[in-house]
């Protein structure tokens, strides 16, 4: 049976370093985005230059219709999906909480939680052998945020982050005897465009002294313990994180 693997927000950044190496193990890929059509077509057309199956699908995950549009097509043009990796996330302007108001916090929540609660949603239902499914994996994108809160930059997203956490945890147990496997990766300071939207595009380069392994971290390093834990190498981990942040 082919692996038949979602990416959301698979256009740039951890995403799309998860797009290529899951392509090279041999996944049919569906590489979501949300504006940057252009970006996505070009990590698909490398992706089919190397004989690998792929298409870029938008969609915004915070909004129903657009998720359940983008699990019908790719049942319609790759077949059911058996991987799902819930990477799209966003941040914005770094402030303090008393700064930010509802409909910021509005923003951060659909995209990171409900974004990755709507698409775990769809997958279920295609994967749980409940369903007649397969089985299957889910990986989501946490952060290390998640445990260190991000004062003083924003402590929303670091909030999203732990509830994604949460999702890991709960769905993991809700179906583990139907074939699925949930698990997390928390990625610490990487080098990629998420943190121009937070005001500081350089932001790595001035956190990274206070990472143990005094670096940054390279979007592939990510995008290999995400594949680990979709693969059949992790079939007894479940409700599992797997930190990637220079021992941050
Ligand atoms: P990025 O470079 O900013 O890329 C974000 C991707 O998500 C883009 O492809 C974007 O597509 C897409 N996206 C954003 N909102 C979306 C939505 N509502 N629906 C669909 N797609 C959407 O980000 P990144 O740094 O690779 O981050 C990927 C994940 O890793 C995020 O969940 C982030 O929180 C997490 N993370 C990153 C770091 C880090 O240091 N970089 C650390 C910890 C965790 P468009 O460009 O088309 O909008």
């Amino acid at each position: 049976m082919e692996k038949v693997l979602i990416i959301t927000g698979g256009s740039r950044g951890i995403g799309a370093a998860t797009a290529r190496l899951a392509a090279e193990q041999g996944y049919a890929i569906c590489v979501n985005y949300r504006h940057d059509q252009e970006a996505a077509h070009s990590i698909v057309g490398s992706i089919t230059q190397l004989g690998g199956r792929a298409i870029a699908v938008a969609a915004d995950v915070a909004l129903e219709g657009d998720v359940i549009h983008l699990f019908q097509t790719v049942d319609e043009q790759l077949g059911k999906v058996t991987a799902l990796v819930n990477n799209a996330g966003i941040l914005e302007r770094q402030m303090r909480v008393e700064e930010m108001d509802a409909a910021r916090l509005n923003r951060i929540f659909a995209a990171n939680v409900i974004g990755s609660f709507l698409c775990a949603r769809e997958a279920v239902k295609r994967m749980s052998t409940k369903h007649g499914g397969p089985g299957g994996a889910i990986v989501n994108v946490s952060s290390v945020a998640s445990r260190l809160g991000s004062p003083g930059e924003y402590v929303d997203y670091a909030a999203s982050k732990g509830a994604i956490d949460t999702l890991t945890i709960g769905l993991a147990k809700e179906v583990a005897d139907e074939g699925i496997r949930v698990n997390a990766v928390r990625p610490g300071f990487i080098y990629t465009d998420i943190h121009a939207s937070g005001g500081e595009p350089n932001r790595v380069e001035r956190v990274k002294e206070s990472v143990p392994m005094k670096r940054g971290g390279q979007a592939v390093e990510v995008a290999k313990a995400v594949l680990w834990l979709l693969s059949d190498e992790a079939s007894y981990t479940t409700g599992s994180f797997v930190e990637v942040a220079g021992g941050k």
